[in-house]
């Protein structure tokens, strides 16, 4: 069964849309299961019915034309029901429906399957029998069931392919088609898709259509003719080292290249229609396998000069194509994995947003986004990207969503929200140089978050006290080595001036979970729970060592150093710490360096360190919650994983009760704390953490004004009332709609998102 339940799934894999899929699923159902009917029904989410998308055993003329309603006949029963139906006797069952269209009466045995994706009802998958012959069994029905759970992600993409071309399962047009990923950069934006590719990764390569078939042969050629040139000089390069013999495996690649060769196959692809790197890309993959299944081990090894000339023709496809890719006045850059080079292709003032199917908020081009104020939305699930280009696409860098094709009234919706920010941040300016504290005069410093330096810049204009997260893993993301000392020291120097006499805590290097370095690569089956933050570094002192010189050496004269360990899970792990700052500290002082020692402190993200805050904060100067991490490992989700950012949730009452502790208990022993997290940046989080007593809030320079101008707003004593409140609720989303009442009550409506936010079709997702 397995081997057939792979056979099947790949085949419906390689199908071209959604009806090529669907005809393969009913038709190898069919024969697998040795069945007379094999019918795929699927929820139209626009008319709410159930259309017979497919089938095999039907009339085929019905295809299309018979549909139930939402709750009708033993489809809607399946479909409501959420389980499979299995009955001998369909037509005895009193919600058996009956379509003369389909010459369905003659089937009495009927078996149906749900086809669910991420919780919504895509379709319902129909086996058929006639009279008298059998009762499907158990085992029938658990196949049925492993197939349609295996299928539905893949109909659910053709079907959100097909939705992105503009068509609906009734053929009629398809608008707000939502993809689900996770906030990369705060904002919105609409603008026109552009889709850019990896370099020289033929794997990624999509199959699409040439547009101008006469272009993509030129395109193609002019690249045989650069490799060929690149071969002929790196043999040219080597003659002197290498014999006659070996010598002649330049001749290999070269006679390859002939006309008749490779590049014969790939141009009558072309001429079929198909763009040239997707022909290149299917020849190669053609002779990859034909050369791999080869008993003779010589020719196996040529596998990999196959695959080494179709990266070196892609890469020059790809360089003649950028020449050709003309950005939109508001380009919304869409890819595989967007890098920051990419970025940096489009020019000047046309970047309004970005999206990246891999990637997470932590990665380097959603730093930079951030830092450039550029909405972006990471890690989306199910997307057809390919399908992406020239589309209208609505970035919503809140939520971590995008919509293709967005109707007038979606588009009017995030028109209005792009004004409102507009329009918002112009009215914040004047707050800049006036003091966060509320109305009753309670003083809550506003710090800010940073990585790059342009992020600094941002943070000063928006009036920022200090910055409570310098993650210095940027720059060492950024490089393709550790930094230097000297070049560190540089870096540190920026920021450190740039707030003097305000204070700036520096983070040691938290490396490790989703934060990659590409040349210190860490493989783990379960990186979030390995190595990571100062579990590397102290396992590293020559990196902690070195770091922590460069910014004592970088502090000397402005003394507003503060030190921050992340990762903290072990009260040694603090001491062993603190061991080596000191000794930094006397050695630099011993090299003759006017330094202070810096107050250090330690972050707040593992749940295990938040039962041991007093013995922790006794061992240091200040305290500071890493809310991001912290909720991620309390409530066991991962904060990157789209699948489950519904899951995520900062006002769950655990995270709550956590942060009150934390913020007792560090004051029980005398010390500051501090937080670091995205809540700080949530107006109504910023309040509930005011009201908990915290004593500086950490966020980036985007969410500053926002937080500034409804602190200053309210009295504290309101404030600790609304947390009285929502400590007594058990739901995070009550507690969140409790929240954002108080906000609209208070006439902070305008920070806060529609009640209803615009409908995601469930069909899509
Ligand atoms: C956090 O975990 O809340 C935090 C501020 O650190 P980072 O987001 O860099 O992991
Ligand atoms: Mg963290």
């Amino acid at each position: 069964m397995l081997g057939i339940l792979r056979s099947i799934v790949q085949e419906v894999n390689s199908a071209r849309d959604l009806n090529e899929a669907l005809a393969i699923i009913v038709s190898r159902v069919q024969k697998a299961m040795g069945t007379e009917v094999c019918s795929v029904y699927l929820l139209d989410p626009t008319s709410n019915r159930y259309i017979l998308m497919a089938t095999e055993g039907l009339y085929k003329d019905a295809v299309g034309n018979v549909s139930l309603a939402h709750s009708e006949g033993l489809v809607g029963l399946v479909g409501s029901r959420e389980e499979p139906i299995n009955l001998e006797d369909a037509p005895s069952h009193p919600r058996y429906r009956y379509f003369p269209e389909t010459g369905e009466e003659r089937f009495s045995s009927f078996l149906g399957v749900p086809i669910i994706h991420h919780r919504a009802v895509l379709g319902v998958l129909v086996v058929q029998q006639r009279e008298n012959s059998r009762c499907f069994d158990e085992g029938e029905e658990a196949f049925l069931v492993t197939i349609s759970a295996q299928l539905a992600g893949v109909i659910a993409h053709s079907e959100a392919t097909g939705a992105i071309s503009g068509l609906s399962l009734t053929g009629e047009e398809a608008h707000d088609v939502c993809f689900n990923g996770v906030p990369g950069a705060p904002g919105v934006a609409i603008g026109t898709g552009t889709v850019v590719y990896p370099s020289a990764d033929l794997d990624v390569v999509p199959d699409k259509p040439a547009d101008d078939i006469d272009r993509e042969l030129e395109l193609f050629w002019s690249a045989v003719q650069a490799v060929k040139e690149d071969i002929e000089r790196v043999a040219n390069r080597l003659a002197s080292q290498l014999r006659p013999e070996e010598q002649a495996l330049f001749d290999v690649y070269l006679r390859m290249l002939d006309e008749s060769a490779l590049p014969g196959e790939v141009v009558s692809k072309i001429q079929e229609g198909i763009w040239a790197q997707g022909a290149l890309k299917q020849v190669i993959q053609q002779y990859i396998r034909h050369f791999e299944l080869m008993d003779d081990l010589y020719l196996q090894e040529r596998v990999v000069d196959i695959r080494d000339l179709g990266r070196r023709l892609l890469s020059h496809m790809q360089e003649g194509e950028q020449k050709h890719l003309e950005y939109p006045e508001r380009t919304v850059l869409v890819s595989e994995e967007l890098t920051p080079a990419m970025l940096g292709e489009v020019p000047k003032g046309q970047l309004v947003g970005l999206v990246s199917v891999k990637g997470s908020s932590n990665s380097h081009v959603a730093i930079l986004a951030r830092a450039m104020g550029v909405p972006t939305v990471m890690g989306l699930v199910d997307i057809p990207v390919n399908q992406l280009g020239g589309r209208e696409l609505v970035v919503d860098g809140f939520e971590g969503q995008i919509f293709a094709s967005p109707s007038a009234d979606l588009r009017a919706f995030y028109q209005a929200i792009c004004e409102e920010e507009d329009e918002l941040f112009r009215g914040l300016e004047e707050l800049r140089d006036k003091p966060c504290e509320t109305l009753d005069g309670h003083r809550v410093p506003l710090l800010v978050n940073t990585g790059l330096m342009t992020d600094v810049v941002r943070s000063l204009s928006h009036g920022a006290e200090g910055i409570g997260l310098y993650r210095t893993e940027v720059p060492f993301m950024i490089k393709d080595r550790f930094p230097s000392e000297q070049e560190q020291r540089e870096y540190y120097r920026e920021q450190l001036e740039a707030f003097a006499p305000n204070p700036v805590t520096m983070r040691t290097l938290d490396i490790g979970g989703d934060k990659a370095l590409t040349y210190f690569p860490i493989q783990e089956e379960n990186p979030f729970l390995g190595w990571r933050g100062i579990r590397v570094t102290l396992d590293h002192p020559e990196i902690f060592l070195l770091q922590v010189r460069a910014m004592l050496k970088a502090s000397e004269g402005l003394n507003n150093l503060q030190i921050m360990l992340p990762m903290i899970s072990n009260v040694s792990e603090v001491e062993e710490s603190l061991h080596l700052i000191y000794r930094v500290y006397h050695e630099v002082r011993e090299e003759g360096y006017d330094v202070h020692m810096p107050k250090v402190g330690v972050m707040i993200e593992v749940p295990g360190a938040v039962y041991q805050i007093r013995e922790l904060a006794d061992r240091v100067d200040f305290v500071s919650v890493g809310s991001n991490d912290l909720t991620q490992y309390l409530l066991a989700v991962d904060r990157n994983n789209p699948r489950v950012a519904q899951l995520y949730h900062s006002y769950h009452p655990a995270v709550l009760q956590a942060l009150v502790r934390i913020a007792q208990d560090t004051h029980a022993v005398g010390k500051p704390v501090g937080i670091c997290g995205e809540l700080a940046g949530d107006p109504g989080g910023a309040l509930l953490l005011m009201a908990m007593g915290y004593d500086s809030l950490s966020m980036n320079a985007a969410s500053l004004p926002k937080v500034k101008s409804v602190i200053r707003s309210v009295d504290r004593e309101w404030a600790v009332q609304l947390l009285q409140d929502v400590l007594l609720l058990d739901s995070p989303h009550v507690i969140k709609s409790c929240v954002d009442l108080a906000l609209r009550n208070a006439g902070f409506g305008r920070y806060l998102r529609p009640v209803k936010t615009p409908v995601c079709e469930p069909a899509a997702l």
